[in-house]
């Protein structure tokens, strides 16, 4: 296929958002080179949530099929009051929740979500490139081309995409702000096999348990093969590293407050990888004329909504959506991605930052017993309109392959409602969400209750 741009739009960054970006990009007859600074493009060894809207964004980018073969089809998303197992939140996710929102929610292992966008680069030889080993250090620009400075060498571009992460080098330069400061977050994280887990915690669900200054979040992975486990507390930062190991001697102690039931399960890993949290305020700003910011490197965010990665990818598919609609007049496109994503990344930004921990986090005591009365009985439709602004894609997610009518109104990017509730452009994904999740077979036999 010969390719719209004569220069290539240089992708900085082979994570989720990068890979994203240039597939979306290539979709649209645009092409790229995606520069990586490791030696591999790879994920960590971790879980990820797919709500419906990322769903939206994979079926865009051409890869939710391959991402559907190895994901759990979950069918709650729990909360648990974390001192006294009290379940509080239960958001049903069964045919009603995939007919409102398009989609179902799943979960799945990140190497897989990102293997799959990497196999879907890879089928478009002609579109993209993917370069290893290519550390991107800076840019300049000029009014036709960018020249992008790697550690190897400069590269020349039509316009340049920084998906380098929430320590974006490039976002220094557009931004101007510093490193994001510690914060105290931090998470331990661990993969067990299924059959290690305890059998009442196998449940077919996103499960949290939340606890004062802490919270606990667990799910099985890889067609009930894997299971997840992320402890997160506020505490002191012990240093920045991510993906460090750490001893159950250090984790469990934060969390001696927490019920036996999950404590049994904290108990299992023999050793946890530390992660050091980090996040930054949004901004009115990711782009400067052939430039642009997106996914973390644009609105890093702490993980408690479980939308980071989908953010990213919803990025590129807009991305992709005003490249076309510019005819490959970057600036002009970059302005047009901004102006259809800034408000919904930056409210999904804010309310991960505090909203959701502040409900996840409250003190053990009065404040414990209001936050669970609050949601208490809560009924699904409920939870479905409170989720609905951010589970509901946006219009150029789910019609990325149409061409688009009237030209929005910038920064007016509220999904609207009716086309929420309308037919999904997968029904691939919608027909997966009628059948009962995969379950392990010990499920299938033990009771539910809890
Ligand atoms: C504990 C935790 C749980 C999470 N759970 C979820 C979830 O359930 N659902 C969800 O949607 N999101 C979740 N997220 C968020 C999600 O992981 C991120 O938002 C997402 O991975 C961001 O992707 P990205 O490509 O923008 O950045 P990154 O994943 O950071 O990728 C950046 C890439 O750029 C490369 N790079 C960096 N600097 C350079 C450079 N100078 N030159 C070249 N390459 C460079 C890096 O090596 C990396 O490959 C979670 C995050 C955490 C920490």
């Amino acid at each position: 296929m010969k390719a719209k741009n004569e220069k290539p739009v240089i992708v900085a960054g082979g994570g989720i958002g990068g890979l994203a970006a240039a597939l979306a990009l290539a979709r649209k007859g645009f092409r790229s080179i995606v520069l990586e600074q490791a030696s591999l493009f790879g994920e960590i060894g971790a879980g990820i949530q797919i709500a419906p809207n990322a769903w939206h964004a994979l079926d865009a980018l051409g890869v939710g099929g391959l991402v559907k073969k190895e994901a759990v089809f979950i069918e709650h998303l729990l909360m648990f009051d974390g001192v006294s197992a009290e379940k509080v939140i239960d958001i049903p996710l069964d045919a009603r929740f995939a007919r409102r929102f398009g989609n179902p929610y799943a979960v799945t292992h990140r190497a897989d979500i990102h293997g799959s966008l990497l196999d879907g680069c890879k089928a478009l030889p002609e579109l993209i490139e993917l370069r290893t080993s290519a550390r991107v250090t800076g840019f300049e620009q000029d009014a036709s081309k960018v020249r992008v400075r790697t550690e190897k060498g400069d590269i020349e571009g039509a316009a340049l995409v920084a998906a380098d992460g929430g320590r974006s080098v490039i976002r220094e330069r557009i931004v101007g702000d510093p490193l994001p400061p510690v914060t105290g977050h931090m998470c331990y994280r661990a993969v067990l096999n299924i059959g290690e887990v305890p059998k009442e915690l196998r449940l077919p669900a996103a499960t949290l348990w939340a606890g004062h200054n802490t919270h606990i979040v667990h799910y099985p992975l890889r067609g009930w093969k894997l299971f997840n486990l992320v402890a997160t507390v506020i505490g002191k930062h012990t240093s920045g590293g991510h993906n460090e190991l750490a001893t159950p001697q250090e984790a469990l102690p934060f969390f001696a407050h927490y019920c036996d039931q999950v404590m049994k399960l904290m108990r299992t890993p023999k050793e946890f990888r530390r992660w050091m949290l980090l996040y930054r305020q949004p901004v009115d700003n990711w782009t400067q004329g052939r430039v642009a910011l997106l996914g973390d490197a644009a609105h890093f965010m702490l993980q408690y909504m479980a939308q980071g990665a989908a953010m990213a990818m919803e990025d590129a598919v807009a991305l992709g959506v005003a490249a076309e609609e510019a005819g490959g007049d970057f600036p002009q496109a970059f302005r047009a991605y901004q102006d259809m994503r800034i408000v919904r990344a930056s409210r999904v930004q804010l309310s991960a930052n505090t909203l959701v921990g502040m409900i996840f986090h409250v003190p053990d005591g009065l404040e414990r017993l209001v936050r669970n009365d609050i949601y208490r009985g809560r009924s699904a439709e409920r939870y479905y309109d409170a989720l609905e602004w951010v589970f509901s894609a946006p219009e150029y997610v789910r019609n990325f392959d149409a061409k688009r009518g009237a030209v929005r109104s910038p920064r007016s990017n509220e999904p609207r409602k009716a086309a929420s509730r309308a037919p999904a452009r997968s029904t691939g994904s919608r027909a997966r969400a009628a059948l009962p999740a995969r379950r392990p077979p010990s499920r299938q036999r033990a009771s539910r209750g809890r």
